[in-house]
This record gives structure tokens, C-alpha cells and sequence, in this order.
């Protein structure tokens, strides 16, 4: 994984007090390899590392008295830079319209749907547009996902082969449905071929949408750039959405993608499910690399399923280290609302990708949502006043037994101390029932 070595390069950059220009060449050399390895393109990775070894080697950096945490900030600004900078917006002035293009199997149609689901959740009114014509499965796909999500669809006849008539009925039916943007799914191929590149220059040429999204597979790599290059010769991107970044992608395409095409990464696919859907934020994608975490992040996704204020606040305890069982407890609801354990903890600084192999424990969860629920308010804020008296109490009224209860107190009392020191974090989260 590139974020495991770099975090590995940086750990110790960071850590020392001194640095010669030796020190710097020799972490420079390693990111390099890192990034080649990552699957970053070659003259990609070779600008960026002598851009940052430039401003590495400087007087100002090498003299000032923390060099390695100067060296981590040049860095991931670059990073940042090199991802696109700021994330970038939709052009949706009216005729809104978004086509996708791509390779089979990249995620043109569920990605279609996901954008179509975001849009709704902004307050717009998208329309979905069946344009594969090529797969005969296609429109179905589109079709069920469109109903799951409750967005409107138009679906040619089975047996229509001409794409752009299939465009012109549906801007026609689009008169009647009153959205405000329409997203074209069209269909790919296993490889980029004329017939394909035709037909969407020729839907291009007719829609002449603002929007020209292609939808890659970050899995492929190397090659998914060329892809890019390909597409945007032949029918002008406007942006790019990467899919598939929840796997075993080495990530190294999302590095080359930007400034290879000069187009913007403007989405990320992160799992097979509807919601799995993100803006693609440069600045928090280095931060994810580096092993900084996705704290905003974490925060977003947790605004969206509970009220802000109190997200907000979750977010500022965990960050100084001061909840109790109170916040304990408004945590565990947060994590019911916010889904899987893993993709939360893996936003979290310094957990990342480790936590993969880990599986949340739903009974003893709920165990020791029922010790807390067992707790007098006072006693959660100052968990030391629980006495054994207190604890008989508390095992009683929550069908526990008092070692169950001792365990969960000994263990509250660690994680407070192990936040502090994230690398724990794994054993902590196996301890509390949610290891694999
Ligand atoms: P299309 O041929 O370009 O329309 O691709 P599809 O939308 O049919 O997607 C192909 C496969 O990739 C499907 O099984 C999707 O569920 C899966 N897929 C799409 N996006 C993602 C993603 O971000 N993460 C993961 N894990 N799977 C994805
Ligand atoms: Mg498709």
C-alpha cells in the first residue's frame, strides 16, 4: 500500500531533529520508488519528487528546527497540487447534462445513479437516460437503480440501435418530467474502438453536454490513464470520476490521471453501494495518503446522518480527547445511523486501510451499550467515581455480570490513553468487540 510506505518514509523524517541533504535524497529516493510502485507514471513521479526535493534541500527548511515536519508539509501541499488543487465543481447551468463515458465495467451506470443520487440529496431534480444500447442488460441495470433510488428513467425500446434517436426521445420526454439535469449512461466497450469513439461523438455532437465525465476503474492503473487521454482527445472530458478506490487499487492512477490530461478528478466510487459516492477533495485524499486520516471527512458523513451541531461536537471530544461515557454513547448511536464500523474507523488519523481484516461484534456491542445505559448521566462523565458498589449496581440493572462490567471499565479507561496514541488503535478496537 502507498499510503503504508509513505507514512513509513514520513514517520521517520518527521521524527528526526536534524537533516542532512543525504537524509532527504535517501527519503526522496524511497518515495519515488513508492509511487513507482504505486503505479504512478513514470515521468509523473519523477517531477514531482524533484519539485519537492528542490524545496526540500532549501536553506530555510534545512535550518529551521523542525526539518522533517517542514519536508511533510511541502510534501503533501505538492501532493495536494498534484491531485488538482481544489475540488471541482459541476457545470450545471441549463440544459444541465452529464454524459458518461468509459470502458465496460469501470461504473458508467452505477455511477450514473450514485451522481443521480447526490444531485437529488443538493435539492436538484435529475432525470437517468438509458444510452447503452450495446449491452442488452444495460437499461434493466439502469432501470432497477433508478427505481431504488426513486429518480426518473427513460429507457429505449429493447431493440433500438440507434443512439441519437434514442437521445432525441428522451430530451422529449424529459419536457414532461421537470428535472433540472439529465444524465446520459452510454455504453463502453472491453477496449476503446472507432465504432465506439464514433457513436459518442456523435451523441456529443447532438447533446453538446457541459458535463463529459469519465468514469475509470482506478484498479487499472497505468492503463486507465492512456484510456483518459484516448476519450478526451475523441470526445473533450470535462472531468474524470474514479471508481473502485474502496479496493485493492494501488492509487497510483489518481496520481498520474490529473496531470496527465489536465482534467480534474471530480468523484470518487468508494464501494458497490448507492451511497458509497464522494466529491473528490485533492487536499483530503493527501491527507488520507499520508496517513493523516480524513477527520472532515468523518465529520461530513456523520452531519449527514445525525444533526450537525452535535456531529460537530463528537468530532471537536474525540479530537482533545476528553469524551466520556456520554459521548460513549451518543457514538454508538452515531455508529448505528452511520453505517459499517470499518469505513468509519478507517477515516479515522492513522487508522486507514489496516482495519480491513476487522469485523464489528453486534452482540457485544450491544452489551455494552446496555452496561452505559446502566450508568447514572454522572457517573458516565466521571467514570472513575464507579466504585464496586456502583459496579454491582450497574451489572444488575444492565443483565450483565460484574466482570463484564469491570472489562468495559478497564477498557474505556485504556482507549482514553491509547487515542493518544493511534498505532494502538487496532488492539484497542479488538478489545471492544469489534476484532476479527
Ligand atoms: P459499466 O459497465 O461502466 O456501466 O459498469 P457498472 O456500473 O455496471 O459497474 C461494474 C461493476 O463495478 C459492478 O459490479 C459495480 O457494482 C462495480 N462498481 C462500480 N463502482 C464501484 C466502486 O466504486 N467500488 C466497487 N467496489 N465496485 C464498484
Ligand atoms: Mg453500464
Amino acid at each position: 500500500q502507498l499510503s503504508d510506505k509513505l507514512e513509513g518514509v514520513f514517520k521517520n523524517l518527521r521524527g528526526q531533529g536534524k537533516l542532512s541533504e543525504r537524509n532527504i535524497k535517501d527519503a526522496m529516493t524511497e518515495v519515488r520508488l513508492a509511487l513507482l510502485e504505486a503505479d504512478v507514471d513514470y515521468s509523473v513521479a519523477r517531477d514531482f519528487i524533484s519539485s519537492v526535493r528542490d524545496e526540500a534541500m532549501g536553506e530555510k527548511v534545512l535550518k529551521s528546527v523542525t526539518p522533517g515536519q517542514q519536508i511533510v508539509k511541502i510534501f503533501r501541499d505538492k501532493l495536494a497540487e498534484l491531485l488538482g488543487g481544489d475540488q471541482a465543481p459541476l457545470e450545471l447551468t441549463p440544459p444541465a447534462r452529464i454524459l458518461m463515458v468509459g470502458l465496460n465495467g469501470a461504473g458508467k451506470t452505477t455511477t450514473s445513479a450514485k451522481l443521480a443520487l447526490r444531485l437529488k440529496k443538493e435539492g436538484r431534480r435529475p432525470l437517468l437516460v438509458a444510452c447503452d444500447l450495446f449491452r442488452p442488460a444495460a437499461i434493466d441495470q439502469l432501470e432497477t437503480l433508478a427505481r431504488e433510488i426513486d429518480v426518473p428513467v427513460f429507457t429505449p425500446d429493447r431493440d433500438e440501435k440507434n443512439v441519437i434517436k434514442v437521445a432525441k426521445q428522451a430530451l422529449k420526454w424529459a419536457e414532461t418530467q421537470n428535472g433540472t439535469v439529465m444524465i446520459f449512461d452510454t455504453a463502453g466497450r472491453q477496449e476503446i474502438d472507432d465504432a465506439l469513439i464514433r457513436e459518442l461523438e456523435d451523441l456529443q455532437k447532438f447533446l453538446q453536454a457541459k458535463e463529459v465525465l469519465l468514469v475509470a476503474d482506478s484498479a487499472t492503473g497505468q492503463q486507465a490513464v492512456n484510456v483518459a487521454k484516448r476519450f478526451d482527445e475523441a470526445v473533450g472530458i470535462s472531468g474524470i470520476v474514479l471508481t473502485k478506490l474502496d479496493g485493492d487499487a494501488r492509487g497510483g492512477a489518481a496520481l498520474s490521471m490529473r496531470s496527465v490530461t489536465g482534467k480534474p478528478i471530480k468523484f470518487s466510487g468508494v464501494g458497490e453501494k448507492i451511497a458509497d459516492f464522494e466529491a473528490f477533495v485533492p487536499d483530503r485524499l493527501a491527507d488520507r495518503m499520508l496517513g493523516m486520516g480524513d477527520v472532515v471527512g468523518l465529520v461530513e458523513k456523520a452531519a449527514e446522518a445525525v444533526d450537525e451541531k452535535d456531529a460537530m461536537k463528537m468530532a471537536e471530544r474525540l479530537a482533545s480527547n476528553q469524551f466520556d461515557f456520554n459521548d460513549f454513547l451518543q457514538q454508538m448511536k452515531f455508529m448505528k445511523k452511520l453505517g459499517p464500523m470499518e469505513n468509519i474507523l478507517g477515516m479515522l488519523p492513522g487508522v486507514g486501510k489496516k482495519l480491513k481484516d476487522i469485523n464489528v461484534d453486534d452482540g457485544k456491542m450491544k452489551r455494552i451499550e446496555a452496561i452505559v445505559l446502566s450508568m447514572t448521566p454522572y457517573e458516565r462523565s466521571r467514570p472513575e467515581i464507579i466504585n464496586a458498589k456502583r459496579r454491582k449496581r450497574i451489572a444488575a440493572g444492565s443483565g450483565t455480570n460484574l466482570t463484564q462490567v469491570n472489562q468495559l471499565l478497564k477498557q474505556f479507561s485504556m482507549m482514553r490513553k491509547m487515542m493518544k496514541n493511534k498505532g494502538k488503535m487496532k488492539g484497542m478496537m479488538k478489545q471492544m468487540g469489534m476484532g476479527g
